[in-house]
């Protein structure tokens, strides 16, 4: 009978979003009202001829260049940050060489790099889920060939600096340093263009999540010209749909909707904050468009009641160090306020506001 090879046989199984995600979508990270209209304007003039072509990839990599400060050959675009991922992984893994996780984390890391037969190396996050730098650099080794990065981090929210992640690319030459930096229009730090230096230094980039664009599976591999000529001969020439390359140079040009997005999320995201610190609720301080709590034992009935209220957030109890953790995106200022008002009757439900909290 055919068989998966062994490693593959051995991984967890990512589960998507599924249907019933009735209600405001604070759940996986994504933008809560939508792309730009331009990008709508651009979807509605597709036709059918459109589709009938292979995709031409490179022009519109040549305007994201642009866009980014890089020259057209530092940079790949991907189906998504995902695809990155596993290019980079198809391209430097073999089996038996080690890869290093900071966790909690992002799974699709650990899934890209055990499928060639990689062996994971976890590294718990310090307290209160600091980066690990020091940590990180005793794990190195002959054998270390990824190290892989989500700045700012998922499902924590924390992030490393540029001097730290600058560090771990100097001290481990023969590996290669992805940052994930698919939060990075919420954070606004980057490493970009240390590749200079660092030949090793891999960058990511979404238009998941500010865009709001996760449907259409687009996101960008930045990287030294050497090393990306490498990644991209493990890609498919038709990786990007032709549908997400027309919309991409509409989303690139109207920065003012995204930045406009960008800023009414980073404000809610002070507003919960401050809300929960107020409440006694613990959480991590984001750089994200997300935060993580912990509710302690009420936390499913938490997710369970937010959710009857109409609002969906992400259990991340299962996450190593979150027990009895949650993780919410936020939205819009509407939708804060909307998330705001639930918070305060769902906790007042379950019975876990305290006294002087209540309004
Ligand atoms: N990296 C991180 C850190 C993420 O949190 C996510 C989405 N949850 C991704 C990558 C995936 O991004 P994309 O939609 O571009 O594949």
């Amino acid at each position: 009978m055919l068989s998966a090879r062994a490693a593959v046989c051995k991984l967890p199984t990512y589960h998507p979003p599924l249907a019933g995600r009735d209600g405001l979508r604070l759940d996986f990270n994504e933008n809560t009202v939508g792309c730009s209209p331009r990008v709508s304007e651009r979807l509605r003039s597709i036709g059918t001829e459109d589709l009938a072509r292979y995709p031409e990839r490179e022009p519109v990599e040549a305007v994201v260049a642009g866009y980014l400060g890089v020259k057209p050959n530092e940079l790949l675009l991907t189906n998504g940050v995902d695809e990155a991922i596993h290019l980079v992984c198809e391209t430097y893994l073999e089996p038996d060489d080690e890869v290093l996780i900071v966790v909690p984390t992002f799974s699709m890391y650990g899934i890209f790099a055990a499928a060639p037969g990689a062996r994971i190396i976890n590294i718990p996050a310090g307290v209160n889920f600091s980066f690990p730098l020091h940590t990180i650099l005793r794990h190195i080794t002959a054998a270390t060939r990824l190290i892989a990065i989500a700045n700012p981090n998922n499902p924590t929210g924390t992030a490393a600096t540029e001097e730290e992640l600058i560090r771990i690319a100097e001290s481990a030459p023969d590996a290669a340093v992805l940052v994930d930096e698919a939060y990075f229009e919420f954070h606004g730090r980057t490493v970009s263009g240390g590749w200079q230096q660092f030949p090793n230094l891999f960058v990511a980039r979404t238009f998941s999540k500010a865009y709001g664009l996760a449907g259409l599976r687009a996101g960008v591999l930045l990287g030294n010209a050497l090393q990306m000529s490498a990644v991209r001969k493990v890609a498919s020439p038709y990786n990007v749909n032709s549908v997400a390359l027309a919309c991409l140079p509409e989303a690139l040009d109207d920065a003012a909707y995204v930045n406009d997005y960008v800023s009414g999320v980073c404000e809610g995201r002070e507003r919960l904050q401050g809300e929960l610190q107020q409440l006694g609720v613990p959480f991590w301080p984001s750089r994200a468009n997300f935060v993580l709590l912990r509710m302690g034992d009420a936390n499913r009935a938490f997710i369970a009641a937010m959710r009857e209220h109409g609002i969906l957030v992400r259990d991340r109890s299962r996450d190593p160090g979150c027990e009895d953790c949650v993780r919410i995106t936020l939205g819009s200022p509407e939708q804060t306020d909307q998330l705001l008002t639930v918070l305060r009757e769902v906790l007042s439900e379950i019975g876990i506001l305290r006294q002087e909290a209540r309004p």
